[in-house]
């Protein structure tokens, strides 16, 4: 059954044991005189002992939130460390390679150099759809990242489309499907075909829709079996206690139901905006999202500075191949994007060809 996973892996982790920390043995007692830690407590509340290898609050409700089983969940230092980790547990460095669908995510890339495994570049297609052909391309990828929705762009790829990918690849590569942005469009969320699919891994944060950026929280999804390959990879105690406190916290049903009404109002503010700049002189495409930013192309390179003459600051996405003149607006609050969507309409009317 995980076969592939098995041939994919780096062949030295399937044997390895993982590091046994003293939090990992465990034991029972009440004197713990078993990881060198200071009987002294400093700070209210104690950080003197180690945390969890998994907080199971946390995890508990992690799985409960994206309805899977708790050994389906591991917890990391944002989705970025769990990119990272997918490289490490799946490429030799110097021998394998990863897909990236481009433009996307730049992580991806920049992990893959780090650990010195190559970049097979496939660019989407004029809509940012997949590669009609994209199962052809992978040459010998043990893993395909897909972003959905894709950062960048916002564009957004369908769950069956994505199942289809999974499908081909089945007895090939990993598909890494990176939902950074999902909760803006829960309805294409893949974690769902985790159960189905052994070589599927789904990415989540609370960076973005939970608020928590500062946090460094994220999430791996997938199978068990998977899950612990990445357990050998990972430190042996990723999750800061007070970290693995605020996002189980974030994670209760109350922190659930703020987060979707603060993305009810935010998905509300993206269509406003799509709306009142779509219309402006000087903007020539302002492409449908399905995450908390809007990416617009301009007639020319002089927004961005204009924006920041103003104190806007907003991504430059123009040397991005095929994203020529693009800035990328992260949707802000509604004073925020009113005065926002004022400075664009100055600009436009300043940059306007005069008459
Ligand atoms: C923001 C972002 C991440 C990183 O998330 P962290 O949990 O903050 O590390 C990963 N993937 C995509 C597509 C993102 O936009």
């Amino acid at each position: 059954m995980y076969s592939l996973i098995n041939r994919l892996a780096r062949p030295e982790l399937l044997t390895m044991t993982p590091y046994q920390s003293a939090r990992r043995i465990g034991g029972s007692g009440d004197i713990w005189l078993n990881a060198n830690e200071s009987p002294f407590c400093n700070t209210e509340p104690a950080y003197n002992r180690y945390p969890e290898f998994q907080p199971q609050a946390l995890i508990d409700n992690y799985a409960a939130y994206s309805q899977l089983d708790t050994a389906q969940v591991l917890a990391s230092r944002g989705a970025d460390e769990a990119i990272e980790l997918l490289i490490r547990t799946f490429c030799v460095p110097g021998k394998d390679k990863i897909t990236i669908c481009t433009p996307t995510y730049g992580m991806y890339a920049i992990s893959a150099a780090t650990c010195n495994v190559a970049v097979n570049e496939v660019q989407l297609t004029s809509d940012w759809q997949l590669d009609e052909d994209l199962a052809n391309k992978l040459g010998d990828s043990s893993l395909l990242f897909i972003c959905n929705p894709n950062n960048p762009t916002g564009s957004t790829i369908s769950v069956d489309t994505i199942e289809a990918i999974i499908q081909a690849c089945s007895e090939r590569c990993i598909v890494v499907v990176d939902e950074a942005y999902i909760e803006f469009s829960p309805q294409l969320t893949s974690a769902k075909l985790i159960n189905q699919y052994t070589n599927l891994v789904v990415l989540r944060t609370l960076s973005k829709a939970f608020g928590l950026a500062g946090l460094r929280c994220g999430f791996m999804l997938s199978n068990e079996y998977l899950i612990n390959l990445v357990k050998k990879v990972i430190a042996p105690y990723p999750i800061p206690a007070p970290v693995g406190d605020i996002a189980a916290k974030a994670l209760s049903p109350d922190g659930i139901s703020l987060m979707r009404n603060q993305v009810a109002t935010l998905n509300t503010l993206a269509n406003e905006f799509t709306q009142s700049v779509e219309k402006l002189e000087g903007v020539e495409a302002v492409y449908p999202t399905g995450a908390n930013f809007v990416l617009v192309r301009f007639n020319d390179d002089s927004w961005f500075n204009a924006l920041a003459k103003q104190g806007i600051v907003v991504r430059n996405q123009s040397k991005v191949p095929t994203l020529e003149r693009c800035l990328r607006f992260s949707i802000g609050d509604s004073e925020e994007m009113k005065r926002l969507t004022q400075v664009l309409t100055e600009t436009a009317k300043q940059l306007a060809p005069q008459i």
